[in-house]
């Protein structure tokens, strides 16, 4: 997820940068996500985030322009009925307070372990489409979609609104 940012203007191109925030119930794979998307590696027994972690990435985009984003990976959130569930009082809230720029997209993480999934992929498609979120199903694990969501989300920001306004 994703909300306004600032901008500025290197030498060449133009540089976007934007908060990114990871909410999920704990032991979804948000930390894991982050690790794939930034450092294109997997540890199956890495530990719980404590607190909050920080880290950037930049994605570059077509006509010379780049997004950064400054990933906020939050700790764990509790237990919920089911994680869709819980994701769905998220999306709520979100675009009910935050800015009416944000961008949000609900990611369907751990696609390898596909027989074991707690999360119906139609239902959580549906809900997206429905809502206006941007939706894949992920693996940290084996990489797939991973870069395809946060590059998915950089294409959504605002940026010929943030250039006009600029
Ligand atoms: P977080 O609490 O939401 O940040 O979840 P973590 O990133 O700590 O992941 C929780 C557990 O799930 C860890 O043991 C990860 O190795 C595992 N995990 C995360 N993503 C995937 C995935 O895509 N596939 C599989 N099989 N395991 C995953």
């Amino acid at each position: 997820m994703s909300n306004q940012g600032n901008r500025q203007t290197p030498q060449t191109g133009r540089l976007y940068q934007f908060k990114l925030v990871l909410l999920g119930e704990s032991a979804v794979g948000k930390s894991s996500l982050v690790l794939r998307f930034v450092k294109d590696q997997f540890d199956d027994y890495r530990e719980s985030t404590i607190g909050a972690a920080f880290l950037t990435q930049t994605i570059g985009l077509d006509n010379n322009t780049t997004v950064k984003f400054e990933i906020w990976d939050t700790a764990g959130q509790e237990r919920y009925k089911s994680s869709l569930e819980k994701a769905k009082s998220w999306v709520k809230e979100l675009q009910r307070q935050a800015d009416p720029n944000i961008v949000i997209a609900l990611a369907g993480n751990k696609s390898d372990l596909s027989a074991r999934r707690v999360i119906d992929t139609e239902e959580a498609k549906a809900y997206a489409d429905d809502t206006g979120l941007l939706f894949f199903e992920t693996s940290a694990k084996t990489a797939t979609n991973v870069n395809e969501l946060f590059t998915s989300i950089a294409r959504k920001m605002p940026l010929d609104q943030l250039a006009a306004n600029s």
